[in-house]
């Protein structure tokens, strides 16, 4: 597997199939930090291939640590992962996340859907999808304006809460992306059983996709899937304009990726918008 997910070349951290993760935080730090509000989303532009229109972005949290500088979630997420923290970590970076969207529609910005990812804790919680709802609800952001980002694993960890609750999402009018397409063991069939509107094909399998033509077999599968369920398709990791013009020639919907954009702070992106999408 790691053979054919990873290229020669990949430096560390390029390949998750290799990549030792980073030291956590601890708990401690992380509930300070919490305190503190230092998690803020950064957001990257997601890109229709037909025409190159901004359809929306993905909200990713950053951790603005007063020592450490900048942290990806790289540093924090896993120790996050089964603790009662998860729900409030969330929950705060939804908060930026809806001020952030009021603001950008105070500057009149054309509505952008920001998708946010939610852990496999948050999922199967029917709790934190009430809080979740109460909090969109008070803002006054329309659900349409969201999409929920789950992974498989997710999905799988507690398959029924998190049917039942990937349905409440859905029937509220959110909208649903199953993330990291493509590396789980079961996805194809997992897939059609879920009310996804948006299916997100993993980088390994993106990047690099027009020089390792072994990769197309997933690509094309995946988008077949995507089509024949009518569903969004997004591709993650698009570096090269060699895997944008692939991408684009196998009908995929959506780009995303450092050849279109990092992910950048909310204020950087209104002048992205403004200067480089005229
Ligand atoms: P993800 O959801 O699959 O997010 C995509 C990751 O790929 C992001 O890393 C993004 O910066 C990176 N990326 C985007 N375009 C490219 C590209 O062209 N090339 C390469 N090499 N990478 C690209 P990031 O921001 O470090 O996030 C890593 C993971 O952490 C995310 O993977 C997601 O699983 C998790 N994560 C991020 N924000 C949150 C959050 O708010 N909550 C939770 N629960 N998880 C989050
Ligand atoms: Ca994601
Ligand atoms: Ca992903
Ligand atoms: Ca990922």
């Amino acid at each position: 597997l790691t053979q054919l997910l990873c290229k020669a070349g990949d430096r560390p951290g390029d390949c998750a199939a290799v990549a030792p993760p980073p030291s956590q935080a601890s708990l401690e730090e992380i509930a300070q930090a919490l305190v503190r509000d230092e998690f803020v989303p950064f957001f990257q532009p997601k890109i229709a291939m037909r025409n190159g229109q901004l359809k929306g972005v993905e909200a990713l949290v950053r951790w603005q640590h007063p020592q450490r500088g900048l942290l990806s979630p790289a540093h924090f997420i896993d120790a996050l992962e089964g603790t009662p923290l998860m729900a409030d970590f969330t929950l705060a970076l939804v908060r930026h996340v809806l001020e952030q969207i009021l603001d950008w529609q105070r500057h009149g910005l054309p509505p952008l859907t920001v998708s946010v990812n939610l852990s496999a804790d948050n999922l199967a919680d029917r709790g934190f999808i009430d809080r979740l709802m109460a909090q969109v609800s008070a803002s006054g952001v329309a659900p349409p304006a969201l999409v929920w980002e789950v992974t498989e694993t997710s999905v799988m960890r507690q398959l029924s809460q998190a049917l039942t609750n990937m349905g409440r999402l859905r029937l509220a009018g959110y909208g649903l992306a199953m993330d990291d397409f493509g590396i789980g063991y079961s996805s194809m069939q997992q897939f059609a059983r879920c009310p996804f509107t948006e299916l997100k094909i993993d980088r390994a399998f993106v990047n690099g996709a027009a020089q390792w033509p072994n990769r197309h077999m997933v690509l094309k599968s995946a988008l077949e899937l995507g089509q024949s369920l009518g569903v969004a398709t997004v591709a993650e990791g698009v570096e090269t304009v060699e895997d944008w013009k692939l991408l684009r020639d196998l009908g995929c919907d959506m780009a995303q990726g450092y050849l279109l954009a990092k992910p950048m702070p909310a204020a950087e992106l209104v002048g992205w918008i403004r200067q480089d999408r005229r």
